[in-house]
């Protein structure tokens, strides 16, 4: 059989889950528009600074991007200090090229779960032993049961705040752990814009640790793909040699190189998040997780996670169950902050969810 030369971890269903697309659920519930909050996603559009950016790129689109990526590297610079740099197609390229720069197949990988499955399944793919060292009750990180997990192990992946659960890992517990193994430590950060905490300072102090960022959610670049890391320096040379050429095209790097000069529209959407995060915690007739981040994580029970999620959609509001996610129990949805309408179907459509 031709199917014979998949390779295993590909030859059976599984992979990364994707939301229910918005049109879709349109047309089955016969909506003309549906609230999309499943997937984190920011409602603003980008500003007009940056889709002129990215408009005058697509102009020399016949060029390779190599000048792009270079200015980028300048405007993060100007933004966060002088780091070391590891730009990528989505934080998900980030995280790829870091494992397939590090990991040898039957090498451990740490997870601390739940959390994002992008991890699980690149590490996987690299043959990689994937160890699962579940949060406690309260979604908190045992340091001490993580830092057990990482003896031997090669790379360790720590979500703060976290995807599904929005809390975060306070810096020093990320600094405890550190201290106390030698093991490789990413830290993503894909929400940190919305929360309290900076992991900066961190980077001048251990060589073993990696932030990684994306401009998807924040920024308002989902579509774009654009993503960055803060790397040790002894390891940029080899995950630049790792890396697929040009993994970012130069209308993704021009956009990018313009929102993060545009400071006003983080500010605006920051400010959005957090008036509605206020609204939702206050609000929402059912048990919520305390969020750092964009989303909310609801706990629904008795219901299970698609329960929640086909009612919301029958009233015209997408959501996350959180169902597919390993370590969590299945009576979670996951609700993204939206645009002012969306929060307010919302929060309509959640009260008769009790
Ligand atoms: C959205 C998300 C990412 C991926 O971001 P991209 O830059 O869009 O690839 C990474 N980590 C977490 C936890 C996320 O939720």
């Amino acid at each position: 059989m031709r199917r014979s030369v998949v390779r295993r971890c590909y030859a059976t269903a599984g992979g990364y889950v994707f939301a229910k697309s918005a049109e879709e659920i349109a047309r089955e519930q016969g909506l003309s528009r549906v609230a999309r909050l499943a997937s984190n996603e920011n409602p603003a559009s980008p500003s007009e600074a940056v889709i002129a950016a990215g408009l005058s790129a697509l102009k020399e689109g016949n060029r390779y991007p190599a000048a792009r990526a270079a200015a980028v590297t300048v405007a993060l610079r100007r933004l966060h200090g002088d780091h070391a740099f590891l730009i990528g197609n989505g934080m998900d390229g980030v995280i790829e090229t870091v494992v397939r720069t590090v990991v040898e197949p039957g090498d451990r990988v740490v997870i601390s779960t739940p959390t994002f499955s992008f991890y699980n399944l690149t590490a996987a793919a690299q043959g990689a032993e994937v160890v699962e060292v579940p949060r406690e009750p309260d979604f908190s990180v045992d340091p001490d049961r993580f830092v057990e997990a990482c003896q031997g192990a090669k790379l360790a992946f720590l979500c703060t705040p976290n995807n599904p659960t929005g809390n975060v890992v306070p810096v020093d517990v990320v600094r405890e752990i550190l201290d106390r193994t030698d093991c490789l430590l990413f830290l993503d950060n894909a929400y940190i814009e919305f929360s309290d905490v900076d992991y900066r300072p961190l980077m001048r102090e251990y060589d073993h640790l990696i932030e990684g960022r994306t401009m998807s959610k924040a920024y308002s670049l989902a579509g774009l793909r654009f993503g960055y890391a803060f790397v040790p320096e002894w390891l940029a040379p080899h995950l630049e040699q790792a890396a697929t050429p040009f993994a970012v095209n130069s209308v993704a790097l021009a956009a990018a190189e313009a929102a993060l000069a545009d400071r006003a529209h983080i500010h605006e959407v920051v400010a959005h998040v957090r008036r509605w995060r206020d609204r939702f915690m206050a609000e929402i007739p059912l048990p919520v997780a305390p969020s750092e981040a964009n989303f909310i994580l609801i706990d629904v029970a008795p219901m299970k996670g698609d329960e929640a999620m086909e009612r919301l959609a029958a009233g015209g509001v997408v959501v996350r169950s959180c169902r597919s996610f390993p370590g969590l129990e299945d009576r979670y949805i996951r609700v993204s902050i939206g645009a002012d309408w969306e929060n307010e179907l919302f929060l309509e459509k959640v009260r008769d969810l009790r």
